[in-house]
């Protein structure tokens, strides 16, 4: 049987892992897309304490090496639902969506949160072909054409300011007309001549054939609705967490991310929760480390 296994191999869930495995204690993360987590997106991380400046990726890389090299396990499975287990016997059993099982003896659930979606017509249809996520990821494809960058937070405003080295000209559209953003991250975009911003606006509705051609964007103060002709739109509206199969074992709080104090534990004892996917008033990589820290260690000592 599993000592810890974590659910998610983010910021969190690889903290976690490397506590668990430097207090004697075997450690197994189930990640179901890549290590690293919604951080391996971001192109620069100048606030993790100790580290002056660094990619998302390589912060990942380092975690994974880190938590690996001490004995760490990582495997690719999304984890469906937790159990516990059948009879007297102590422990969990963690379902996996592709049906793999695994029995553990105590259980964090370091999941994260995914993207938010705008929820109109067509988002779904034009995924990779115009809608995007992840400006890293996918601005390269839009060198020199004209694309819009939903969001008024750090991610909207980074994915701004990225976008407009390679692009032609960016929008941002912003539902309100105060950013949420650091105020260091708007002054940089303001700067670029290329940036246009678009505020008290909401996207409603996306034109197009067989990929984005223009957004409709709906102005909230005077009802005036437009088009925008871009060739891609950033979608950078925030997170969502994705509990949801956790509820029999965890309290949900009303926006789904798990209930749970500083202690990271949960109403059932044995399992723990670390990271974005708790509530909290700050998540930041550090919050996120120090998550997987606390309960990576309670968990230790649940164990004996
Ligand atoms: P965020 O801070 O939650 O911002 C989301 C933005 O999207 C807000 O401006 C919000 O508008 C808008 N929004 C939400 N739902 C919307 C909807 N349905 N339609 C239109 N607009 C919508 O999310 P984030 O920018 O992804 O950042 C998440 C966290 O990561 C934050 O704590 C952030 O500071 C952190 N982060 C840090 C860094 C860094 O330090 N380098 C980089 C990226 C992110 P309102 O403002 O009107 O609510």
């Amino acid at each position: 049987m599993i000592d810890v296994l974590i659910i998610g191999a983010g910021p969190a869930g690889l903290s976690a892992a490397i506590y668990v495995e430097r207090a004697g204690k075997h450690a197994v993360c189930l990640e179901e897309k890549m290590v690293g987590g919604q951080i391996v997106n971001t192109p620069e991380i100048a606030n993790y304490p100790g580290i002056k400046k660094t990619s998302g990726f390589e912060f990942s890389m380092g975690l994974y090496e880190q938590a690996t090299e001490l004995g760490a396990e990582v495997e690719y499975e999304r984890a469906a639902k937790i159990e516990k287990l059948a009879g007297d016997e102590e422990g969990f059993k963690v379902i996996a969506e592709s049906g793999k099982e695994y029995e553990a003896r105590t259980v964090i659930i370091a999941t994260g949160a995914k993207n938010r979606h705008l929820g109109i017509d067509k988002e779904e249809e034009f995924t990779g072909r115009g809608i995007s996520y992840c400006a890293t990821c996918d601005g390269a494809f839009y060198k020199k054409k004209d694309v819009a960058v939903n969001g008024g937070g750090n991610t909207a405003l980074e994915d701004a300011l990225f976008l407009s080295n390679y692009c032609n000209k960016v929008y941002i559209i912003h539902r309100r007309d105060e950013f949420r953003g650091e105020p260091k991250n708007l002054e940089a975009v303001k700067k670029k001549e290329n940036v246009e911003f678009v505020l008290n606006s909401t996207v409603i509705d996306l034109k197009g054939e067989k990929s984005v051609e223009a957004v409709t964007v709906k102005d909230k103060i005077t009802g005036e609705e437009k088009d925008i002709p871009v060739s891609g739109l950033f979608i950078a509206i925030g997170q969502e967490p994705d509990n949801k199969g956790f509820m029999d074992v965890a309290d949900l709080d009303p926006a789904g991310y798990v209930a749970a104090d500083e202690s990271c534990t949960t109403k059932t004892p044995g399992i723990f929760v670390a990271g974005d996917c708790r509530t909290k008033a700050v998540r930041q990589l550090t919050t996120a480390a120090s998550d997987g820290a606390v309960a990576a260690l309670a968990a230790c000592a649940y164990i004996g």
